[in-house]
């Protein structure tokens, strides 16, 4: 288990953006998906991981559902000092986010901040229903967190979605998004063998940063829960994605 702090400055954009290792990592696409559904543990992850990716497939003509998990009320592992959101700034912020990138299908769960870990069984039963019902195993794409990145929340759900994914049988795409924080790209818990990754265009770069832009409670003010320095890694005209089945 990694633990990090997300007021440490962390490793940088330009440091993952060097590695020569990309040059070798497959291209991903979406051809032949009609369902695109995206979970995230808290209101933000989403758009940090995949908010490109959601922008193409609504270009495209997929239909998109996002589940958010938790409420993002204030995660108990936040620095002392953090701002912490209430619920339904979290929910409207979201809700603005996904306004942006012309999602329609956004369900908040609303379980605990922090606690994916202790609603482990009732999130499960959700995520099946919405992976089972979610239409024909090609057609669909699943995109959950990746369960190495030392948030709990997120390992937790990640490894819940992946878990019932592989019992329904649907394709999954995992996103990190601390592992840029608190990895290196010569960390060996770094999945360089399974990356693959999604070229976005500049339309895309583009509606990912002003979905970004509207989750104002957690990038502004004093000391902001995702800093500057952190979102370059989300400013990039890539998305990264573990995928380790064959996608
Ligand atoms: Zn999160």
């Amino acid at each position: 288990m990694v633990t990090f702090d997300s007021d440490d400055p962390g490793t940088s954009a330009g440091e993952w953006r060097q590695d020569p290792r990309w040059g070798s990592v497959p291209a991903l696409t979406i051809a032949g998906v009609r369902h695109l559904v995206v979970l995230a543990a808290h209101p933000d992850d989403e758009t940090l991981g995949a908010g490109g990716l959601i922008a193409r497939a609504v270009e495209h003509g997929v239909e998109v559902t996002v589940v958010v998990v938790t409420d993002g009320s204030g995660d108990p592992s936040a620095p002392v000092g953090v701002r912490v959101p209430d619920a339904a700034v979290r929910a409207a912020e979201a809700e603005a986010a996904m306004a942006e990138l012309g999602v329609v299908d956004l369900r908040l769960l609303g379980f605990r901040d922090g606690a994916v870990r202790e609603e482990r069984d009732d999130i499960a039963v959700a995520v099946h229903e919405i992976l089972r019902s979610a239409g024909a195993a090609p057609d669909t794409l699943v995109v959950a967190p990746w369960p190495g990145d030392g948030h709990r929340d997120h390992r937790v759900l990640g490894e819940i979605v992946a878990d019932v994914a592989r019992r329904v049988g649907r394709r999954l795409w995992q996103y990190p998004i601390w592992m840029w924080h608190w990895a290196t790209p010569s960390h060996p818990d770094v999945p360089w063998g399974t990356f693959a990754a999604v070229p976005l265009s500049r339309p895309e770069t583009t509606a990912k940063g002003t979905a970004l832009g509207r989750y104002v409670s957690q990038t502004e003010g004093e000391r902001p829960m995702l800093h500057a320095r952190f979102l370059q890694h989300f400013a990039h005209d890539v998305e990264v994605f573990v995928v380790a089945h064959g996608g």
